[in-house]
């Protein structure tokens, strides 16, 4: 059985930075375990590639809720990603980090360390950000000696432009930065991009250094639970070839699987609430009610409207001729179209004058929603362009149980969107806020007719039940091993999971609450403060070990 200091689970984007920094030494031996393919495939790199990514049976888990009860019963499906780089490596790009009260609000829960002002310096220490000197006080908010690459837009499409123009008719103010002093406002998004490509965490993290002789890598490895001595983490099983093999970790295990296979593996390893531990038969070893519980997730609303002019991406001729040149510039350049993330244009607007800070977020895209790539019909069918409107911090709580104690089905996910009455009001406020946008003079020459909600859907009560029976996943599950320090919570403020020794979990599930933006920036930042909290612990532990050694070395030779 083979021996490591640290067994990391999971090589998304927490996974690559901790497999980085823990490995950044050369003092530990470090393993990391990634169920998904190395992410050789060209379509990862290209940002507009992102579409066939989403749609790939083999890069992603392509999970399903389990049918919404507020959403007209349907299940949702839920993208994540399976392969090095994990979501990182199928997501958006747009890097956003949240608003500087939602890290004062995880503090104020009692988890010290996680302020703002504590925070900064992580988000600064991860990036390279390619704009300091074009926004306003770029140094004191932005790094340029990081791994990941933060660039802005290569090519923006014209709808942006006009949007941004509409937002600011609407009345907002434009926002060059919105990771800066301010967050309000419309703009274009930064990307974590690099030279045209995409800069997954793997590409940032990993590809530097997948040569460091104490790093293993290990691909298509499913872990299937946390081996346990006792309370304490010692290794991890997993399927590999057709075959389960165990790896042990000297100092700690570090689960890195996500919002929904971090908790199910907690589950399936015998931790968590001992009801549903024992409905499935699985063996506790420590009772954690919490595990799976907080599930929170950005519902987003579209507004579509069909376009005169033919600047939006689509399955007609012109839109196809286009592309085709795009893609020779891009081939020789990395410029042009296939540069884009798509949505590249956005804001952080307040739903009514009563919130302090933005509560709803906009994506603008340009094509007529296809249910984020799953229905690809309507893009044959129309030209246009779609803004996307989600409330930052719903209410509603989800989670993620077990549908069995078969490692390899997947976890039921009940996100339970729309449970409480505010998280419905406050999309119905964004779904008219998006209509006025739209509606605003910069728009005109480009505005046809509303495709959807459509101008048959006016009343409150029609555009709710339009809000239920359209609303879709942004993708950023977050919460269902939360750290906090009371009985629900999952790990503490270090991120070592309660009531058992040598185990932590460091990714997007730890977030007690979510954040008003995307979260791949948060998700890296909570990586970068994890591994400095491992290696503080790790050195302590192999401190007391060697003291120990040497006294007891000490003792034999007075024998
Ligand atoms: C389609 C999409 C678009 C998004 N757009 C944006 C965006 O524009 N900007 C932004 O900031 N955020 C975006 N996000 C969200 C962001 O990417 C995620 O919040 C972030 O990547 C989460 O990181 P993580 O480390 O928690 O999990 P992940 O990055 O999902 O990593 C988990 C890793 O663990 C692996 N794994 C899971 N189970 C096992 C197992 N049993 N054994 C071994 N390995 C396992 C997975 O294969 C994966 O590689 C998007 C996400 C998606 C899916």
């Amino acid at each position: 059985m083979k021996m490591f200091d640290f067994v990391i689970v999971g090589g998304g984007s927490a996974g690559c930075v901790l497999a980085n920094r823990l490995s950044a030494s050369g003092k530990w031996q470090v393993c990391l375990l990634e169920a998904g393919p190395a992410d050789t495939n060209p379509f990862i790199h290209v940002p507009a590639g992102i579409v066939p990514v989403i749609r790939s049976k083999v890069l992603n888990w392509n999970f399903w809720t389990t049918p919404q009860k507020n959403c007209a019963n349907r299940p949702m499906h839920w993208p994540r990603g399976r392969t090095l780089g994990g979501s990182s490596s199928i997501n958006a790009m747009c890097y956003v980090r949240g608003h500087a009260q939602d890290y004062d609000h995880w503090a104020s829960l009692g988890n010290e360390g996680w302020s703002y002002k504590d925070v900064l310096p992580y988000f600064r220490r991860m990036e390279n950000f390619e704009a300091i000197d074009k926004v306003q006080d770029g140094s004191q908010y932005h790094g340029v000696d990081g791994p990941l690459n933060v660039a802005e837009p290569r090519y923006v499409n014209p709808l942006m432009y006009a949007f941004i123009e509409a937002g600011q008719q609407a009345g907002y103010p434009y926002r060059e930065d919105f990771n800066g002093a301010e967050q309000e406002g419309v703009g274009l998004y930064h990307t974590m991009q690099k030279g045209g490509q995409r800069c997954s965490n793997a590409r940032a993290y990993l590809d530097p250094v997948r040569s460091r002789p104490n790093l293993t890598i290990i691909t298509h490895a499913h872990a299937t639970r946390v081996v346990f001595d006792g309370k304490r983490a010692v290794g991890v099983r997993y399927m590999h070839n057709g075959r389960y093999t165990d790896v042990r970790a000297r100092h700690e295990v570090i689960l890195s699987a996500g919002a929904v296979s971090s908790p199910h593996l907690l589950l399936l390893s015998g931790v968590g609430p001992h009801k549903e531990l024992s409905r499935h038969g699985i063996a506790q070893v420590q009772e954690l009610p919490g595990v799976g519980e907080n599930l929170q997730d950005h519902l987003d609303i579209h507004v579509t409207y069909r376009e005169k002019t033919h600047h939006s991406v689509n399955f007609q001729p012109r839109a196809l001729l286009r592309m085709a040149f795009s893609a020779l510039k891009y081939i020789f350049r990395r410029r042009g179209e296939l540069t884009s993330n798509f949505a590249q244009a956005g804001g952080f607007i307040c739903s009514d004058a009563e919130q302090p800070i933005p509560d709803l977020q906009w994506h603008m895209v340009p094509f007529v929603n296809s249910n984020h790539g799953q229905t690809l019909r309507p893009l044959f069918k129309y030209r246009g362009f779609t803004l996307l409107t989600c409330f930052l911090r719903p209410e509603s709580r989800g989670r993620v149980t077990l549908n069995s104690a078969d490692p390899f089905s997947p976890p039921a996910i009940d996100a339970n969107y729309l449970a409480t009455e505010r998280d419905l009001a406050v999309l119905a406020a964004g779904v008219r806020e998006a209509r006025r946008v739209l509606n605003q003079p910069a728009l005109a020459p480009h505005r046809l007719a509303e495709l959807e909600p459509g101008p048959a859907v006016q009343s409150d009560d029609e555009i709710r039940d339009y809000v239920r029976r359209r609303a879709e996943t942004i993708y950023h599950p977050v919460g269902t091993c939360r750290m906090g320090r009371d009985t629900m919570a999952v790990v503490d403020p270090r991120l070592r999971v309660r009531g058992v020794t040598s185990l932590r979990v460091v990714d997007a599930s730890v977030m007690p609450t979510l954040i008003g933006g995307n979260t791949n920036a948060p998700t890296t930042m909570i990586a970068e403060r994890a591994a400095e909290l491992i290696l503080q612990d790790a050195t302590i532990r192999h401190g007391i070990t060697a003291l120990r050694d040497s006294v007891y070395s000490a003792e034999l030779a007075e024998k």
